[in-house]
């Protein structure tokens, strides 16, 4: 497998979708159809395609590969008897992986025993429908576990996002981080992280009102989140008036553009402070360090790498804040 590029100069990377919250879409629900036989594909497919998208796979492979594409399909219509894998061994290893055990599954088979249906219900199957199959029963079944999966979807998304910012939270955060962690161990890539604090926040809400605060954390979380420039990087609320930004494949040279990308933007913003020592105007402090896998023993966790940044953090505020500390995940 082939790594991405690492860039220091941070070019952008073109995505027609922000990922810098959690994972929205607005188009219709999309339907991954497995069948052997591509008559069967045509015939569901026919009776779907005016209300969903429709993407198919012939063997259990490609399915696999499609069910674990970002942004995977809503609902998949899935054959039992297939050549190479059967659509038991599919269903198994669909919800066993966690990009696709959310996925709700329908067996459409010509298997109509009752112990058919058990199997595949025991396996983490939403619905079992039987061939020959009534095109209006195929149809509302469909549509029953498509709503329920945009409406699963949609809870998560509230669980994952901050009520006041709008940016992603703490729990999406530690989420993404242990994913990208893992993920850059693999490839060998470098992951930086930056921890935020806005300066002098709290005379900031004890002169000006908790209304302004609030007001104020929107503004500053807007204005961080739109700093990024690829789709990959993820800008958060940690909890209070503390922030935390990840940049995976970006190294500290890249990291530190971003950095300084961000106290700038936070200066134009231009947010009256007039009990601040720092400035007349909301500034940032900010604290950043990179793993570097190519360099580090293997020990060094994700959890570390967050505590360097955070002292990093500590010592931008010492050295009169409204600027940012580099700290080396060595030096710890
Ligand atoms: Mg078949």
């Amino acid at each position: 497998m082939t790594a991405p590029p690492i860039c220091s100069s941070r070019s952008p990377r073109a995505s027609p979708i922000r990922n810098t919250r959690p994972e929205v879409r607005e188009q219709r629900a999309t339907i991954l159809i497995v069948d052997d036989q591509p008559a069967n594909i045509h015939a569901l497919a026919k009776l779907l395609k005016d209300d969903y998208r429709i993407i198919t796979a012939t063997n259990a492979a490609k399915a696999l590969e499609l069910a674990r594409r970002e942004p995977g399909p809503d609902l998949i219509l899935l054959d039992i008897l297939m050549p190479d894998q059967d659509g038991y061994g599919l269903c198994r290893e669909l919800k066993a992986d966690e990009a696709t055990h959310a996925i709700p599954v329908i067996f459409v088979t010509a298997l109509d025993q009752a112990q058919d249906e058990a199997k595949g219900l025991q396996l983490g199957a939403a619905d079992y429908i039987s061939k020959p199959f009534n095109p209006a029963i195929v149809r509302a079944r469909v549509h029953n576990q498509v709503s329920l999966k945009l409406k699963t979807d949609l809870l998560e998304k509230i669980a994952l996002q901050d009520g006041l910012t709008e940016i992603p939270n703490r729990r999406y955060f530690d989420r993404k981080l242990s994913q990208e962690w893992n993920r850059q161990s693999r490839h060998q890539q470098p992951l930086s992280l930056l921890m935020i604090d806005i300066d002098h926040f709290k005379p900031y809400n004890d002169h000006y009102g908790h209304g302004a605060g609030d007001e104020c954390l929107r503004r500053v979380a807007q204005a961080l989140a739109q700093a990024p420039t690829r789709s990959a990087d993820l800008v958060a609320r940690y909890g209070g008036e503390e922030f935390v930004v990840l940049l995976p494949d970006t190294d500290a040279t890249g990291a530190r553009e971003v950095a300084e990308k961000m106290r700038a933007a936070i200066h134009t913003l231009a947010i009256p402070h007039a009990y601040s020592p720092v400035s007349d105007h909301i500034t940032i402090s900010l604290g950043g360090s990179t793993h570097q896998p190519q360099r580090q023993r293997p020990a060094t966790s994700s959890e570390a790498l967050k505590q360097v940044a955070d002292q990093a953090l500590y010592q931008a505020k010492e050295q009169g804040r409204d600027r940012l500390f580099w700290r080396d995940i060595d030096a710890s």
